[in-house]
């Protein structure tokens, strides 16, 4: 331990916290200060649950040994020597003693889990002196040489290596030597198990390892309890700044300061035989959400051997099982007494806690013992499935089951799958675990840094298979459209991972013979290489040859989805609209709840399917260098602009439908193909020289604040009343139907109350003129404004005067508030986020230090001038769960997002109404 300073430590600071015996000083709500898992053990000891008895080194720990140069706050020698009393009473057994030693493990617990992040040692304290004790103690001389070869092998790891901070080349860490050791002696006994290897194997393999980490780290291994334990303590605090950890708070934006606990408890074994064993379970299953007990065992095993994801598992009970494993044996036929103990207190565990339940035991010669329990990862179809089941059971309110469903795990309800059809037919290669639901499909990687390198720099679709993951392979495991293991069960590594993720991943696929270093797979009498497509159907477990078509779910039929969704209507206040430009996406955001649609991008009409036409005669009017020209041009263009909009209109029958007047900057549509531009002069009777010239001026530096949006208009006065035109003549054809529809025409890119008044001159003739010719009083509409320049959202209260909705379009509004291109972020915002010099990509989530203020302020003055002003943002951010919350905080009447975000924007305005509820109270 670093030597304790003599300063005097703050009055009433506790830094460790006991458990065991039932009884314990934490509880299940001090995670912050005793990570998830010390606050659970507390918890769980609280309860009169079985578990070995321990203590909690707290995250302020973890946060002075940053701040004060890798060194303890004074003290807490003694308060660990005290707990450690206390764990010696409980178990009757002391540490370090010659006859009867007690042996702890040393492991992490961050507030938030970090599967595998982090470095664990285990049976700390045996030593030279304390082995044949528990010889004599166990009168088992194998086991203890057994567990004294795995001591060796994690601290030399774990403490020597990696926390003193020695990098050594891939494949010559001081592990892999050792395994090399273990290797050699099991190829001279002719075995393959482990558990082959006799006691005399097991004692010379030892003095082996031992001489070994002396050659390769320069160093003995150390033959004293508490040296042990102190290097096991500082090793943990030493992994919370590790490379993968490090790593994975990037990716689940888990604050650096928030330190890890350590957490020290009285070992138990699960390897003392055929009555000993280990396992994990859920309290519900993690992959559908079916209320069954649902987990995995190993006889004779530590519980390292389940989670690593080595040996495949068995099932823990009967109702678990699967076509997959329904040949092997239970815990539930095998050890039915620890069996039925088990059940109970998983059983009491999802009461007390009212959640799904993750949690490890050990059997150790019949007596059960509990490690661990948190609540349980679950994918986004699980969670909406145990939300809704668990409120029926009165478990939960209503309002607890759509707060427990995270607005991003919804994507996974809506989740692409294999189409069924071509599944029928397709070739299956092989089965496994259905560890991560949904249908991928993509090629063949090998290795993590292959997924990363081709799923993110390439863009390429990509699974990633292996024999097993471990936390190095992060990276391309989040890259990767899906995840394939040969090994492994549903709580190994890859399973975690991609189940906190919401990936598709199939694990324990044992027909798969990997070859890594040839980038080869045999399967089913097949060989694949590296770039063959495969698809996986990660709900059934099944892998397939091929690139199999995907479809989109049945939302219809999913009656938990449907039930949260009512619930979450019935719990927010802010509306919910979609951007669409089509009748089909309108159709498609209808299914979803859309209320109205936010943003009918005009231009949409001349891109994709059916354009050629109109896009012609659009270019014909951008290249027309008169008046006449122009609006001849528009007039042959006017029916297609009609018809688009009415269609959108009809499908959006009873709802809103803002539409927006052309944007983009004209010289977009401008043609370069030579034959393009030869029909285009031919078109309009110039030579090719003219034309050219006329798309030569058109031209722009800073095309993104050149002449687009409402300049346009102002400019071309023709081309908004040709907008205006077909908007409120498909208007006045569909009442004239009995259709309701209801138009808000909008302006975009205005930064001036003056811009706005100019186009409602027109806008108010062209409907004159609309109504006399339909003969009809008054056409239905709204007239009003993107809020998508600085200017405009300082100006508000002028803007309001005019208009009579805004809509902020927070994708202009961020590129000209921050000054940052919206087309060339690529090239800098990467490295702002790896800097931290911005939290996250504005273009993604608002920012709401700053441009959130324009957008506060813009709602407030235009408000002041026109109370009942109708507020919404159309910008990509009216689907991020995060800007969500934000517009609802502000005061938004609506947010607008593609189809295909509509039920995740639902969710997040009913969790941004539930956390005002809990506020005000
Ligand atoms: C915006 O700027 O936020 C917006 C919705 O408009 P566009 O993305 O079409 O510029
Ligand atoms: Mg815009």
């Amino acid at each position: 331990m670093a030597k304790a300073k003599t300063k005097a430590r703050p009055r009433g600071k506790k830094y460790v916290y006991s458990f065991g015996g039932g009884k314990a000083e934490g509880r299940a709500d001090m995670k912050e200060l005793l990570g998830g898992k010390g606050a659970n053990l507390a918890e769980m000891a609280n309860l009169g649950i079985p578990v070995p008895a321990g203590f909690t080194i707290t995250t302020e720990v973890c946060t002075y040994y940053y701040q004060h140069g890798r060194t303890y706050p004074p003290g807490l020698d003694k308060e660990v020597a005290a707990a450690l009393e206390k764990v010696e009473k409980i178990m009757g057994a002391k540490f370090g003693d010659v006859e009867n030693p007690l042996l702890v493990s040393v492991r992490s617990g961050a507030r938030s889990s970090m599967p595998g992040m982090m470095e664990t040692v285990l049976n700390v304290g045996l030593t030279s002196k304390t082995i044949p004790g528990l010889i004599a103690r166990t009168r088992n001389e194998r086991f203890v040489w057994d567990a004294y070869r795995r001591l060796i092998m994690m601290y030399a790891d774990v403490v020597m290596e990696k926390a003193a901070g020695i990098e050594p080349e891939d494949g010559k860490g001081v592990r892999q030597e050792l395994e090399h050791l273990m290797d050699a002696t099991k190829k001279e006994r002719g075995v393959t198990e482990d558990t082959a290897l006799t006691t005399d194997d097991l004692k010379q393999l030892c003095e082996q390892f031992k001489a070994k980490v002396q050659e390769v780290l320069g160093k003995p291994f150390p033959d004293e309890p508490l040296a042990q334990l102190w290097g096991g303590i500082g090793a943990v605090f030493q992994s919370w700044n590790g490379k993968r950890a490090v790593a994975y708070r990037r990716i689940e934006k888990i604050p650096d300061d928030w330190g890890t606990a350590v957490n020290v408890q009285a070992m138990v074994f699960g390897n003392k035989g055929e009555t000993s064993a280990t396992g994990v379970g859920f309290t519900r299953d993690p992959a559908t959400g079916r209320k069954i007990f649902y987990g995995e065992w190993l006889p004779n095993a530590q519980g390292e051997d389940v989670v690593a994801g080595i040996r495949t598992p068995l099932p823990v009970n009967e109702e678990g099982k699967t076509d997959h494993n329904r040949h092997l044996p239970s815990l539930e036929t095998k050890m039915p007494d620890a069996y039925k103990q088990l059940n109970a207190v998983q059983r009491t565990l999802e009461k007390h806690y009212r959640d799904m339940l993750d949690i490890e035991f050990t059997i150790e010669e019949g007596r059960l013992w509990m490690l661990q329990c948190r609540v349980g990862k679950r994918n986004g179809v699980a969670a909406v499935k145990m939300a809704v089941d668990m409120c029926k059971e009165k478990l939960i309110t209503k309002e607890e089951a759509v707060a427990r469903v995270k607005p991003d795990a919804l994507i996974q309800v809506l989740l692409p799958m294999v189409d069924p059809t071509a599944e029928r037919g397709a070739k299956l290669l092989a089965k496994g675990l259905p560890a991560g639901p949904g249908g991928a499909h993509g090629m063949v990687v090998f290795t993590a840094d292959e997924a990363a390198r081709r799923g993110k720099e390439l863009k390429e679709k990509v699974i990633l298979v292996r024999n097993e993951t471990s936390p190095e392979d992060v990276h391309g495991m989040h890259a990767a459209q899906a995840i394939l293991t040969a090994k492994g069960g549903m709580t190994s590594h890859a399973a975690l991972v991609a189940r906190g993720w919401g990936k598709c991943c199939i694990v324990g696929c044992s027909a798969l013979e990997i070859d890594t270093h040839n980038r080869t797979l045999r399967v089913a009498g097949k060989e694949l290489k590296e770039g063959d497509w495969i698809t996986l159907n990660g709900t059934a477990g099944a892998v397939y040859e091929g690139k199999l078509p995907l479809i989109d779910p049945d939302l219809e039929h999913n009656t938990e989805y449907l039930q949260l969704m009512k619930w979450v209507d019935q719990i927010r206040t802010m509306g919910v609209r979609t951007n669409a430009d089509t009748p089909k996406d309108a159709a498609r955001a209808l299914q979803f709840g859309a209320e109205g649609i936010g943003l009918f991008r005009t231009e949409h009409m001349f891109y994709g399917e059916g354009s050629d036409q109109p896009l012609f005669l659009l270019r014909k009017m951008i290249a027309s260098k008169t008046e006449e020209e122009r609006r001849k041009a528009l007039a042959e263009l006017y029916p297609f602009m009609k018809e688009d909009i009415k269609k959108t209109l009809r499908v959006m029958a009873g709802k809103p439908v803002t539409i927006r007047l052309l944007d983009p900057p004209l010289h977009e549509f401008v043609p370069h193909e030579p034959a393009r531009l030869q029909e285009l002069a031919a078109s309009l009777g110039i030579p090719m020289e003219e034309l050219q010239k006329r798309a030569e001026s058109l031209r722009e530096s800073n095309p993104m604040m050149g002449h687009r949006g409402v300049r346009l208009g102002i400019t071309y006065p023709e081309v908004s009343e040709c907008q205006i035109r077909a908007i409120l003549e498909a208007t006045a054809e569909l009442l004239t139907e009995g259709i309701k529809v209801l138009p808000e025409i909008m302006i975009p890119v205005t930064c001036t109350k003056t811009e706005l008044d100019d186009q409602l001159v027109i806008c108010k003739r062209v409907h004159d003129e609309v109504c006399a010719k339909f003969n009809l009083k008054k056409l239905p509409y709204l007239y009003g404004t993107m809020i998508e320049i600085p200017r405009a959202a300082l100006t508000a209260d002028k803007m309001a005067e005019t208009a009579e909705f805004f809509s902020f379009g927070t994708n202009d509004l961020t590129q000209m508030g921050f000054g940052f291109s919206r087309d060339d972020i690529g090239g800098f915002v990467p490295d702002y986020l790896k800097k931290k010099i911005l939290p996250d990509d504005p273009f993604q989530t608002i920012d709401q230090e700053g441009i959130g203020q324009l957008i506060d302020l813009g709602i407030q003055r235009g408000r002041k001038t026109r109370p009942q002003l109708k507020v919404g943002i159309c910008g990509e951010h009216g689907g991020d769960p995060e800007s969500v919350m934000f517009c609802h905080r502000v005061g938004m009447n609506y947010v607008s997002c593609s189809p295909f975000r509509v039920p995740i924007a639902r969710l997040a305005a009913a969790h941004a109404a539930l956390k005002e509820k809990s506020k005000k109270k």
